[in-house]
């Protein structure tokens, strides 16, 4: 082990300055250490006792050695004995402690810092994850904080422990032994050269096969989540194939890392091996000739086994400090990312009796990954408290960019829209998605039970809130059929529902939210007569007062608003009622004869 380590010592030296800098994220977990002053405290306490234990042992090997055996004193060997053991005791129980206390602080630091970088994650904007591949974001949140856990636990443990024993040890080997001592470094550089050399191109290698790994998992990954997608495509076999190609890339590039590394390994060992070899030698040389007795020779030679052993677990683990710094620098940045759409500072606030007006005031809006093309283009519309509008238009048209610009997930281009009479942009976040309910046509279940999926959102809701609501919901019957009622688990994704059941779940977490605008998206898909029915009335009720905006795709809907409005791409082309329209004989018409379900 030590062996290896010592090649790598010799690669990262090379890298001094930029290891420097690369190691410095590793600050920004300074605030998470700071609060924990008593574990900091006691592992430094632990880790110096270590140390000292350690170092006192070849002072007795020397003494044990001239004094003992030279002089054939029994008594004084057993006294000796004696106090190593308790030594050993010393070393045993500040080790234990060195090494709860770390990684205590390791576990806790991390548990910590996924927190806030989660909670920052959910701060951030749509628009984010779709420019930042998601399945790296939920790479850095475990993979990034496991590497810390694992970098604060060992790695930093190890480096203080062989910081300070390596110090110690090299004080130690001059005291005992000032012309070895000095050999000894001579030594260094003419084994640390070759090394060097060597070790950049085991860590460029390194590179190599880590980046192809993780693309492979990315690739992975992509797919199980879309297993429907892909084993209704029958993709499987190319799926499989692609990622087993990528796989024999990865292992290809280790291959190579590996026969690199096996070669520093034999060139550190020989020229390492050689070194000591003629360091004893010198070393012998003075004890036959009565410079120095055999019990110093033994105490340098332990004290530069300690050294030597120091810098190799220090350098074995700098290689994972780097890593953890990488690890480190990746959750900085999204620590301290500041989503691009957030409250101002100072909100304004909606008039305190919500009214549900939603204007569009000449909204252009493009989307970020797509800049080229408007999804919206000078949109000017007013809903008023109270109405039911439904959006119309062939798919492509703009209709669900508009809830996303009601809810400010993003900021449009040019132009205003208002809620309440107050510019989204000026108002609070939280206070302006309050305004609004969003029943969407893919519903998000989430791997929890029924009550639970209907709460969310709104902790506050008791039992016989959301009962009501599911009843509100026309979703208390199916509900009730349910193994356990609404403590009932809904699979991943909420696979164990029907489409109509999940839009009622969808329309009882509306009911809770009771926000005075209703953006409702409905369900392309057919659902079965009585499901269809019962999604109906649970919508006109639902929707009662309020201010509703429909992406309509039914013709009953279309038929009961009481505005439409139609889009195409992006502008608005035809506005008016059912009738009016049919009359018109434009684009509504022509779309009406193909999109309406009855
Ligand atoms: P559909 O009925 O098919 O859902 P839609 O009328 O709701 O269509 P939108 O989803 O508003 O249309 O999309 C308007 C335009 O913006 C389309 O050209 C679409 O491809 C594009 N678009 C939608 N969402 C995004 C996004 N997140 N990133 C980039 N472009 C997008």
């Amino acid at each position: 082990m030590a062996d290896l380590a010592i090649g790598q010592t010799a690669a990262n030296a090379s890298a001094e300055a930029r290891r420097r800098v690369a190691l410095r994220p590793l600050l920004a977990l300074k605030p998470y250490l700071a609060r924990y002053p008593v574990m900091v405290l006691s592992t430094i306490v632990a880790l110096t006792l270590a140390a000292m234990a350690t170092l006192v042992l070849p002072l007795g090997v020397r003494r044990m050695i001239d004094l003992g055996f030279a002089g054939g004193n029994d008594a004084f060997v057993d006294r000796y004995f004696a106090v190593m053991v308790a030594i050993g005791l010393v070393l045993a129980l500040a080790s234990a402690a060195r090494f709860y206390t770390v990684s205590w602080l390791g576990e806790r630091v991390v548990a910590d810092l996924a927190r806030d970088v989660f909670r920052s994650l959910t701060a951030q904007s749509p628009g984010f994850f779709e420019s930042e591949h998601s399945g790296e974001v939920m790479s850095r949140l475990t993979a990034d904080t496991t590497q810390i856990k694992s970098a604060i636990g060992t790695a930093f443990s190890q480096t203080l422990r062989n910081l300070v024993l390596l110090i110690g040890a090299l004080i130690m080997m001059f005291v005992t032994s000032a012309k070895l001592s000095v050999l000894v470094l001579g030594l260094i550089p003419l084994v640390v050269i070759p090394l060097v050399v060597y070790g950049r191109a085991v860590k460029r290698l390194s590179r190599t096969a880590q980046d192809s790994l993780a693309s492979a998992s990315a690739y992975a990954a992509e797919n199980l989540a879309a297993v429907r997608t892909m084993q209704a495509a029958g993709a499987e076999p190319e799926v499989t194939g692609r990622f087993a190609r990528a796989l024999e890339l990865a292992f290809a590039a280790a291959g190579a890392r590996m026969r690199a590394r096996a070669g520093l390994t034999a060139v550190a060992l020989f020229l390492v091996f050689t070194g000591i070899v003629g360091i004893l030698w010198l070393g012998a040389g003075d004890v036959l000739a009565g410079r120095m007795t055999g019990g110093t020779l033994g105490q340098f030679v332990l004290y530069a086994v300690f050294a030597a052993g120091a810098l190799g677990g220090l350098s074995e683990v700098w290689g994972e400090a780097a890593q953890a710094a990488g690890a480190a620098e990746r959750l900085g940045e999204l620590l301290v990312r500041t989503p691009d759409i957030r409250s101002p500072d100072n909100p304004k606030p909606f008039p305190h009796h919500a009214k549900g007006e939603i204007t569009f005031d000449g909204v252009t809006f493009r989307y970020p990954s797509r800049p080229e093309t408007a999804a919206i283009e000078g949109l000017s519309f007013r809903i008023a408290p109270g109405e039911t509008v439904a959006i119309v238009g062939p798919s492509g048209a703009g209709k669900s960019t508009i809830f996303n610009l009601v809810n400010r997930f993003y900021d449009p281009a040019k132009g205003t829209v208002r809620v309440d009479g107050v510019d989204v942009r000026e108002a609070d976040l939280g206070a302006l998605r309050a305004r609004a309910a969003l029943v969407p046509q893919e519903v998000a279940l989430f791997a929890d039970t029924i009550a639970e999926n209907i709460r969310y959102g709104a902790a506050e809701a008791g039992r016989a809130d959301i009962e009501q609501a599911a009843r509100t919901a026309e979703a208390m019957e199916f509900i009730q059929r349910l193994p356990n009622g609404f403590d009932t688990k809904v699979g991943e994704r909420g696979v164990t529902l029907s489409g109509g059941q999940r839009q009622r779940i969808a329309i009882a977490r509306a009911v809770l939210r009771n926000a005075p605008i209703l953006l409702l998206d409905e369900a392309t898909s057919a659902l079965d007569a009585e499901s269809e029915a019962k999604v109906q009335a649970a919508l006109e009720r639902l929707m009662g007062s309020r201010t509703t905006l429909v992406i309509a795709h039914r013709l009953a809907t279309v038929q009961k608003a009481d505005r439409i409005l139609v889009l195409d791409q992006g502008r608005l082309v035809e506005e008016g009622k059912h009738p009016e329209l049919i009359a018109r004989g434009g684009l509504y018409s022509r779309l009406a004869g193909l999109q309406f379900a009855a």
